[in-house]
Formats: structure tokens, sequence, C-alpha cells
């Protein structure tokens, strides 16, 4: 069964259609890669994806929670790592704070971060940071996680190291859709691949269907990179 599945998904912004008529699955276990040019969409599916954003027309069938990893890391600035990462599972889940911290202890550790816990974001690097926000996001055993372009804040050195923590989860089988320009890493990491341009998909299928496609606008798209 599906995790996600989105059917004849439209969106427009003022007027102008930004999701042409999309429509998609993911299966659990599955990374799914979204790539294409700004202003293409990727986005705003994400967001329609996720109840960020309304789609006008179409349907969102959806088992399971979520979790969503940010270009800019959407840390609370005011919250230590700490409380970042407990605050919603033991205010919106509920759930009891010995095992919420003993769990947040084992992500931080995960994710190399084991002596962070009562540091404040602006103390952290970037890549710190997004680190802390896949703990977070984690943190709430999220069924999928979302990232959108979660490197395109971050300098060559700490975008590896997300990319990184990011493979690993892949390799635990974690359900994933990735927005992301790392054209290497989209090509190694998913096992689908969506080229969007200009709101609709315009090439899908496994990494080497689409980046080998003769498909004009992805061979210039890919052009981009060389
Ligand atoms: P991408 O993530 O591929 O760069 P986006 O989904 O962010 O593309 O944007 C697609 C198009 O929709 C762009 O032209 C963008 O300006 C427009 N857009 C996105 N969000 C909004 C919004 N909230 N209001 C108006 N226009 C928007
Ligand atoms: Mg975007």
């Amino acid at each position: 069964m599906s995790l996600l599945e989105m059917k004849n998904i439209k969106k427009s912004f003022n007027g102008v259609e930004v999701l042409k008529d999309i429509s998609l699955k993911v299966e659990k276990g599955e990374v799914l890669g979204i790539i294409g040019p700004s202003g293409s969409g990727k986005s705003t599916l994400l967001r329609c994806a996720t109840g960020l954003e309304t789609a006008d027309a179409g349907e969102i069938h959806y088992s399971g929670t979520f979790g969503l990893v940010f270009q800019n890391f959407n840390l609370f600035p005011h919250y230590s790592v700490m409380k970042n990462i407990t605050d919603a599972p033991l205010k919106v889940q509920k759930r009891k704070k010995e095992e919420v911290y003993k769990e947040a202890r084992e992500l931080l550790k995960k994710m190399g971060l084991a002596d962070k816990e009562d540091a404040y974001p602006c103390q952290l690097s970037g890549g710190q940071q997004q680190r802390v926000s896949i703990a977070r996001a984690l943190a709430l055993h999220p069924d999928i996680l979302f990232f959108d372009e979660p490197t395109s804040a971050l300098d060559p050195e700490l975008t590896a190291e997300i990319l990184k923590v990011i493979r690993e989860l892949a390799m635990e089988h974690m359900t994933m859709v990735i927005v992301t320009h790392e054209m290497n890493f989209a090509r190694n990491v998913s096992d689908h691949v969506i080229f969007m341009d200009g709101g609709v998909i315009a090439v899908e299928g496994t990494p080497e269907e689409v980046f080998d496609s003769s498909n004009e606008r992805m061979k210039e798209f890919l052009g981009k990179f060389n």
C-alpha cells in the first residue's frame, strides 16, 4: 500500500497555475527524489502533500504521519536543542518525559551532537542546526520524512555531513521525499526520481531513466550542473 498518493493535484497562486495535474505515489521504504529548476513547483508540491497549502483540485491520500525538514532549519531560536527536539513529542503527542528525553539523546548521538543538548541554535553551525532539525523530525516517529532542499543554505563541507545522515536514513529504509539540487545525491539515494518543470512532472522513473533521459528540458537542466 502507498503511504502517500496524490491524484491530479492542481494549485494556482493569483490565477497562475503552479501545479498542473500532478499525480504521484510514495511506497513504504521508498526514497522519492524531486529535482527541477527554481520555480517549477517543487516546494508547492511538498507543501500541498503535507497540508501546509491546500490544493485547488485533486485528491491526497495519506496513511501515517510525516515530518518536515526545511532549507532554513526553522528551529525555535529561544529553545535549547533538547527543547526543540522534545517539545512536540511531549506537548503534541503527550508522551512520557523519560522516554522522550532518552530517545532525544539517542537521536542526538546518532546525529553526532551528543554534547549539544543544552546549546541554543545560534551557537551551532548551519550543518549542526540542520542535524538538530532532522532529529526533531525523527523524534515524532514519522512514517514519511519530507526534505525541501535541506542543504541549499549550507557550504559544501556541511552539505556532505547532511547528505551522509540522509543516506544513513535511507539505508534504514526510512520513507523519504527529498527535493534537492544535489544531483549526484539524488541519483544515488533515490529509488524513484521526478523531474518537475513548469508545474508538471516532465520526466519520472528510476534514477537511470531520469538522468539519462533524452528529454530536452532535462538535458538543459542537468547541463547547468556540469
Ligand atoms: P520551487 O520550489 O520549484 O522553486 P515553488 O513551488 O516555490 O517552486 O514556486 C512555484 C511558483 O509558485 C513560483 O512562481 C512561485 O513564485 C509561486 N509561488 C509559490 N508560493 C507562492 C505563494 N505563497 N504565493 C504566490 N506565489 C507563490
Ligand atoms: Mg523550493
